[in-house]
């Protein structure tokens, strides 16, 4: 997503943008469904450039506990500073383009926000069982025996001492 500023007037402008994650570079990190879609408010004043930027797409992940996979919304906003030419501004929030800048390319900035807001631990649901550690069975759609085994060997101690 590139914002042209050749003939922007001051003020606050809409843009908004549907990029695939390949056009992102994004192809290996993440598998979506379907493109990002981009929405940016760009206010202008004199040389800088305040960009707030809304990001939606619908991923697919892998369970970290159940390994399977499951679909996941990333709706998240950020923001950035863009000054073209060198400005009163020390703040290091913003980022300096150079003079003869005529579009902003937010592409740093669209992986940003989307980096920052997709979750670390991926999980498809909060009350999700994962794996058996025993016999590796996904304990969402079995209920494997391990666990009544594990009580077994009582069992059958009793059961022996029965006999
Ligand atoms: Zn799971
Ligand atoms: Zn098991």
């Amino acid at each position: 997503m590139k914002i042209n500023i050749q003939k922007l007037s001051e003020g606050i402008h809409e843009v908004s943008e549907e990029i695939s994650a390949e056009d992102l570079g994004l192809s290996q990190t993440v598998k979506t469904v379907g493109k990002l879609k981009l929405n940016a408010f760009v206010d202008k004043f004199e040389d800088s450039f305040r960009i707030k930027l809304n990001i939606i797409v619908d991923l697919i992940e892998r369970c970290d506990k159940c390994l399977e996979e499951f679909n996941a919304e990333i709706d998240e906003s950020g923001e950035q500073i863009y000054q073209v030419g060198e400005g009163d501004y020390t703040d290091d929030d913003i980022e300096v383009l150079p003079d003869n800048t005529r579009e902003i390319d937010l592409s740093k900035l669209i992986i940003e926000v989307f980096l920052i807001n997709r979750p670390i631990q991926k999980i498809c649901r909060e009350d999700c069982r994962g794996l058996c550690p025993d016999c590796g069975k996904n304990l969402n759609q079995t209920i494997c025996s391990c666990k009544s085994e594990r009580i077994d060997p009582r069992l059958e101690k009793l059961k022996s001492l029965i006999k």
